[in-house]
This record gives C-alpha cells, sequence and structure tokens, in this order.
C-alpha cells in the first residue's frame, strides 16, 4: 500500500477556462521522491462531486449522472486520478514542488470532470490541499522509450504536452553539450495562450543547450487575435502528415468517401479544416531532415484521436511509435 501525504497549492494560474498550472509542495517536513522526467503521480481532493453510472448509451459508452442524497443533493466523496509531472526533477529539486498542466474536464453528456472541478475550485476557502500518493512512477521516459534513437520527435497535444515539458526543462538543465541527440517538440493547443508552456520552451530553443527545435500551433487559430509567426496552424496529427508530405485527415477522406451521405460528411469536414501550417521560419525539409526514420522514435500523448492517426503517420513512415496513455 503506498503511503498517502497532503500537499498544498502554493502557485495555481489559469491559462484558460478550463486549463490550468498548479504548483503543489508536498507535505510539511517531506520531499517528493526522486523521479524521472515523464513520470507522474496520484492526486486525490475528498470535496468532489461524485457520479454514479446509470446505464449504457447507443454507442456502448457507460453514461454517468451526479449521484444524489435522499435530499436530492450531490454526494462528496474523494476522487484520486494520475497526473504527469511538468515540472522537471531539477526544480523539484531546488524548489521541493512539483508542476502540473490540468484540463477541467467536461464528459460526453457535459458533467464536469469529478476531479478536475475539484482542483480548479481550489481557493483559501476551499482548502489548497491535495493528497498524494508517495509515489511518483511510470515508464514514460526517455531511457524506456527512447533509447538508442539519435533523433527524438515528441508529439504534445493539450495537457498532453506535460510530460515533455519536463523532459526539454530537464535536457536544458543538464545541458553541457554532452548529449548529441536531436529533439523536436511539435505542440498544439486550441489557441494561443492554451499552449501554456510556449514562452519557456521558445526560451529554452533560443538558449541553445541542447539541439532542440519547438513547433508550435494552434487548431483554432482568430482572425482576431494578433498572429505571432512563430506558432503555426492546424492539428497536431495534420501538421505531422504535412511534415511527411501526406494529405490531411480530411482530404483522405474526402478521397475514399462511398456514398452520398459518406460524402457530404467528407465535403463538410473539410471546409472546415483548419489547413496545416507550420511556424513561418520553418519548412517541412528542415523539420524532416532532423527526423530519420531510421534513427528516429516518435512519442506522443494527449488527445486519442489525434495519438490514433499519429501512430499511423509513423507507421506509414516506418518511424517507431511510443505513447503515453491517459
Ligand atoms: C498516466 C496519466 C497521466 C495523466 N496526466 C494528466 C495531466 O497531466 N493533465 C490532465 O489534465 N489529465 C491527466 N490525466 C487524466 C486524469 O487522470 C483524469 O482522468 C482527468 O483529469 C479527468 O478526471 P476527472 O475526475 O476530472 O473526470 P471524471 O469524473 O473521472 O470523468 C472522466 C470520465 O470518466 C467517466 N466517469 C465519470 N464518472 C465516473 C464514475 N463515477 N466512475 C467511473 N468513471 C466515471 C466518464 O466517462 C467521464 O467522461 C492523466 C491520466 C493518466 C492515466
Amino acid at each position: 500500500m503506498v503511503e498517502q501525504k497532503t500537499g498544498t497549492v502554493v502557485h495555481k494560474k489559469l491559462v484558460s477556462e478550463t486549463l490550468m498550472r498548479f504548483r503543489l509542495m508536498p507535505e510539511p517536513d517531506n520531499r517528493f521522491p526522486d523521479y524521472d522526467e515523464g513520470q507522474y503521480i496520484a492526486l486525490r481532493r475528498d470535496d468532489c462531486k461524485l457520479t454514479r453510472k446509470t446505464g449504457v448509451a447507443p454507442d456502448g459508452k457507460p453514461v454517468y449522472e451526479p449521484d444524489l442524497d435522499p435530499w436530492g443533493r450531490q454526494t462528496i466523496g474523494s476522487v484520486t486520478h494520475s497526473y504527469s509531472v511538468a515540472s522537471a526533477p531539477a526544480e523539484t529539486a531546488e524548489h521541493g514542488w512539483l508542476e502540473f498542466f490540468v484540463a477541467l474536464e467536461y464528459g460526453v453528456h457535459g458533467l464536469p470532470g469529478r476531479l478536475s472541478e475539484a482542483l480548479f475550485g481550489m481557493s483559501k476557502e476551499t482548502s489548497c490541499e491535495v493528497t498524494y500518493h508517495d509515489r511518483i512512477t511510470g515508464n514514460f521516459t526517455l531511457s524506456a522509450r527512447a533509447e538508442d534513437a539519435k533523433s527524438v520527435l515528441f508529439i504534445g497535444t493539450g495537457t498532453g504536452v506535460a510530460p515533455f515539458v519536463s523532459m526539454v526543462k530537464e535536457l536544458h538543465a543538464r545541458g553541457d553539450g554532452g548529449d548529441d541527440r536531436r529533439y523536436t517538440l511539435l505542440h498544439t493547443n486550441r489557441t494561443a495562450p492554451e499552449l501554456g508552456y510556449h514562452d519557456t520552451l521558445f526560451e529554452i530553443e533560443a538558449a541553445g543547450r541542447f539541439d532542440f527545435m519547438y513547433v508550435p500551433t494552434v487548431s483554432r487559430p482568430s482572425e482576431h487575435a494578433a498572429v505571432d509567426k512563430r506558432i503555426g496552424q492546424g492539428r497536431a496529427s495534420n501538421v505531422l502528415r504535412h511534415i511527411f508530405d501526406l494529405p490531411t485527415t480530411e482530404e483522405e477522406n474526402q478521397t475514399s468517401a462511398g456514398g452520398d451521405v459518406a460524402r457530404t460528411a467528407a465535403n463538410i469536414a473539410l471546409e472546415r479544416l483548419v489547413h496545416p501550417v507550420l511556424p513561418s521560419h520553418l519548412s517541412p525539409t528542415a523539420i524532416r531532415d532532423r527526423v530519420d526514420p531510421a534513427a528516429s522514435v516518435l512519442l506522443t500523448c494527449g488527445n486519442p484521436v489525434s495519438t490514433a492517426d499519429i501512430r499511423s503517420t509513423a507507421a506509414r513512415r516506418q518511424i517507431r511509435f511510443e505513447m503515453e496513455e491517459w
């Protein structure tokens, strides 16, 4: 049985209404266990609004509804989930905290996620305490997944960038010219502010302490927002296809659609497509040249739909594929 301890959130920053970064200090007179970049820890709050399974939807997925007490109030209790550590071990050694990048989950039926809602609700009034398992674990690490590779392509979508932020920050902290691998991070979120870590990642790239290329894109570019030309456009899966000279998923679906209904759906998807565009200073060749399929590994974490498409591109271009399952 893993020991449970109670830490305190010392820094909480809303990146958007549904995205948050926070730092957790360990229980007083304790330190967090040593960890490797890419690992995760289990967190718990005891003030979560509970749900219960009420049936199964036509698509076979379980349906959850608020769990109500006899007076019609939603029951409150504990929920524990795993979260990837977004801080680097070097930062934890220096400051003591762990950092996390968390999304406010909304289920298929519009119910807020039990634990993520409680984490977003943390305040002095509701308490900033978070219980944690005193163990940081997982094998989504460079030593376990990227051994022997000369080039590592990270693809992080949404909060799935967290393990890569930890890895990149740690490589920067250790950067002493001794690591001759090439690291490339393709990082996508809906909007530029939601990338969450782009300022730090641009700074690390500019510092040049190891061979690192940062390729951020947004999947919902706004014509009204100021355009940062260092940030490209399109979903990570389509940007990857663009880099490797493949049509987008939507274009491919349109070509293969059989029957009127499928063709109409494919046409609508194609009309709505945000075409992949790389940051203005980069070309597909510049990135492709860094990722020789025979000597590279692609590590991805995040949105499961994107991940499935990224896996298929990796297979088509014969690049070794590794993913973190959330
Ligand atoms: C290794 C790992 C690392 C992760 N890292 C991160 C991270 O860095 N950042 C991040 O944001 N997330 C991360 N996650 C996801 C995270 O663990 C949670 O799953 C997520 O925050 C949603 O939790 P929730 O309690 O808010 O949602 P839940 O309430 O658990 O809802 C999520 C889904 O669970 C189902 N559900 C609802 N009620 C119940 C119930 N009573 N019983 C069972 N299922 C139910 C529904 O299908 C719902 O859509 C990670 C997951 C793993 C496995």
